[in-house]
């Protein structure tokens, strides 16, 4: 049996995350937001199947309005994450029960205001309507200034947390800014809020995880692996990474992501609840099981995806390259352009989506924006290209 760690306990509407609350289940809705119609159903089959906190998509003041009218029609736990736009936090805090905001978006709006100031904002407005907080730190959207001084340092021959220099360089900053927001919070006395530092890299998930934890025993971690992709590789992503952590008794709450349409989200409940059963039993996963050398990522999906071929797009993608499963590149798929342009900039075959056009790149260069019906021969002929000079330069 797992000795689970005690953190603090954080109110989530009528759920509890840490302390001894059970591990709670979480999932987002992938429908329109302003569908209300469509999201209330959806958040409520959810709800129903398991998940403790429906997360939903903000990014207007139309899908604030929505998300009053949803509100007022479910009872569940919701959550809303805040992109760029943090001032929609006084108008989402009213109809939820708890906001996200990401770090690394903190720098967009505003600029000249301090990230202080804004996180200040956001712990008023939790006060004044009685939510919770979740400090949400992503690997493809991290805070540029800490990005760029653990790149500087690793080129300065300056070693990171981990041996490995690409790892160092993302796990570094990782850490460092949810260290400094939990800081930052407890400073001005706001102790309501979680967790969560994601990675897609499974192993990375861990030991930024198990580091974190053990410098702040006390505050409760959301656990998951992000743009972990479709099943059945993007469950075993998960398993690996949450396994291996609840095992050892860390992880208050958790999503498992997974790129699946909209009205299959209870797929992520049902891989949360076998993590669970499976770290309970003791039949958790071996942390050493390797992944194929092609690395292929594609997010969850969301509201905010422009094209409902998305899902599609991503499955047939990793169908289509499976021909290089051994080869040691990574695949990014993402749906839209609020992350899409970011989160594909470290892939070797990038793609994100927009609405009639699909953008393709190779690292952080675009090479051109295709037609749905023609991304995959092109993304393909760039995985080709990317074998042709492996293999010529390892012979
Ligand atoms: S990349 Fe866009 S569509 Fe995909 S989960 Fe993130 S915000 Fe949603």
């Amino acid at each position: 049996m797992t000795t689970r760690r005690t953190t603090r306990k954080i109110k989530v509407g009528n759920a509890f995350i840490g302390g001894d609350a059970p591990v709670l289940i979480q999932t987002m809705a992938a429908t329109k937001t302003f569908d209300v119609d469509a999201t209330v159903a959806t958040v409520d089959y959810l709800a129903q199947s398991g998940a403790g906190l429906v997360r939903i998509a903000v990014d207007s003041i139309n899908d604030a309005k929505a998300l009053a009218e949803i509100r007022k029609q479910t009872t569940a736990n919701l959550s809303v994450d805040l992109q760029e736009n943090f001032r929609l936090a006084e108008l989402v805090a009213p109809n939820v029960d708890k906001i996200r905001y990401n770090p690394g978006h903190l720098h967009h709006l505003e600029p000249n205001l301090a990230w202080e100031k804004k996180v200040e904002y956001l712990v008023d407005v939790a006060k004044e309507f009685d939510v919770a907080l979740r400090v949400g730190v992503n690997c493809g959207s991290l805070d540029p200034t800490k990005l760029a001084k653990y790149r500087d340092q690793l080129a300065n021959g300056d070693a990171g947390a981990q041996e490995n220099d690409e790892a160092a360089a993302v796990f570094d900053p990782l850490l460092e800014s949810a260290l400094e927001h939990v800081d930052f919070l407890d400073s001005v006395g706001f102790t309501r809020y979680c967790v969560s530092i994601k990675d897609s890299d499974p192993e990375t998930v861990v030991l930024v995880n198990r580091r974190f934890a053990a410098l702040r025993p006390q505050i409760p971690l959301h656990l998951g692996v992000t743009e972990a992709g479709a099943p059945p590789r993007g469950v075993l992503k998960s398993r690996l990474a949450l396994e291996t952590l609840l095992a050892e008794g860390i992880g208050e709450t958790l999503r498992v992501s997974l790129t699946v349409e909209a009205n299959q989200k209870a797929k992520e409940v049902e891989a949360g609840r076998l993590i669970l059963e499976n770290v309970a039993s003791g039949n958790v996963i071996d942390p050493s099981t390797r992944l194929p050398n092609l690395n292929i990522v594609s997010c969850p999906s969301c509201s905010r995806v422009q094209n409902g071929r998305f899902v599609e797009l991503a499955r047939t993608l990793e169908k289509a390259t499976e021909f290089a499963k051994d080869y040691p590149f990574k695949i990014a798929t993402m749906g839209c352009r609020v992350n899409g342009p970011g989160e594909t900039d470290d892939a070797d075959v990038g793609l994100w989506c927009g609405a009639d056009k699909v953008n393709l790149k190779s690292g952080s260069t675009t090479i051109g924006s295709f037609g749905y019906d023609e991304i995959i021969e092109k993304a393909v002929e760039l995985l080709q290209e990317k074998i042709r000079l492996y293999d010529q330069q390892a012979k």
